[in-house]
């Protein structure tokens, strides 16, 4: 008998050399764990407006422009020359910042990745691992440009479909290093002060509640 996919509950039989069948191995490849699910923009959204408050509360603060001018920075020399290296998927990650930079803003970018580690604060199990994290992450900043996409119509229903262009994994994993050290920071801060303030929150409820308790 062929061996089974390791997955728990999956009755596939594995595919070539892997220890995974055919679906989870595409699925570990796309989506950087076998079992790591889609960070969809729904998930994401709450932890947007999160970001957003945060800007708008305190739009002043240097930390947003700073943000602004890290993602310029990087890819105003990087669209005049990528810089030299023989890596392929380097150049493939490099060439895709530039690609995003000229449909997305730089500031959409930096509320996206800071949303994230705000939606990982808040959920950890959504993740499975760090590359989990890591490759939700580069998908939902790629979403953010459609030319991540490719579309085609034809489909039954004659409405268009579009699937996102795939990276190589190695590709993603560098991308996801360029984003995290561009705003990963601004993302671990953003989230502390959140969290901050939800226990701020919490303790004035129950002073609250116990005041109440006190009148007799
Ligand atoms: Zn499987």
């Amino acid at each position: 008998m062929k061996p089974r996919c390791r997955v728990n509950g999956c009755a596939n039989v594995r595919a070539g050399h892997s220890l995974l069948c055919s679906k989870h191995r595409s699925r570990k490849r796309r989506h950087g764990h076998e079992e790591q699910r889609t960070i969809s923009k729904g998930d994401l959204k709450p932890f947007i407006e999160k970001v957003q408050a945060r800007i708008a509360k305190q739009p002043d603060a240097k930390l947003w422009s700073v943000l602004d001018q890290r993602w310029d920075i990087v890819t105003t020399n990087w669209r005049a020359e990528l810089p030299k290296t023989i890596v392929r998927y380097v150049r493939a990650g490099m060439k895709e910042l530039v690609r995003l930079a000229d449909t997305a803003s730089g500031r959409d970018v930096a509320v996206t990745v800071i949303a994230m580690y705000l939606l990982q604060e808040y959920d950890p199990r959504l993740f499975k691992d760090e590359t989990g994290f890591r490759t939700q992450l580069v998908r939902r900043v790629r979403t953010l440009s459609s030319t991540s996409f490719s579309h085609w119509s034809g489909a039954s229903d004659g409405r268009e479909r579009r699937a996102m262009k795939e990276l190589e994994p190695r590709t993603t994993e560098y991308l996801s290093g360029l984003l995290v050290e561009l705003f990963g920071a601004a993302g671990v801060r953003v989230a502390q002060v959140e969290n901050r303030e939800e226990e701020e929150q919490r303790k004035e409820r129950l002073a609250y509640y116990e005041a109440l308790g006190e009148v007799k």
